[in-house]
């Protein structure tokens, strides 16, 4: 069985080559934001960026690593795919907890 693989939702093993992979990919918004003349006079730099580094003193290089870009992979079997493409978010998540 070595090419079978084990579904990342619900463990079972999947015959050869009849998974799905999901990819996931987080990151930052890249456009810029469109700021006008007024916006721009309203911000204020130098107070913004001292909070930045002060945030990133309390973060190791991996917060900040997520907090650019974060990439996840999974394997599902079929059934879960099916219930993944449903949902993809798996919303609810709040109202869920605590119920069955
Ligand atoms: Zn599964």
């Amino acid at each position: 069985m070595a090419n079978s693989v084990l579904c990342d939702l619900c463990g079972r093993t999947i015959p050869p080559h009849a998974h799905y992979v999901v990819r996931i990919e987080v990151f930052a918004d890249p456009k810029m934001p469109n700021l006008t003349a007024e916006d721009v006079d309203n911000l204020d730099f130098q107070k913004a960026l001292a909070e930045l580094i002060d945030q990133m003193k309390t973060l190791s290089e991996d917060d900040l690593q997520d907090q650019v870009y974060k990439q996840f992979e999974y394997r599902l079997c079929r059934p879960c795919q099916i219930r993944f493409l449903a949902n993809p978010l798996g919303k609810p998540r709040e109202q869920n907890q605590g119920r069955n």
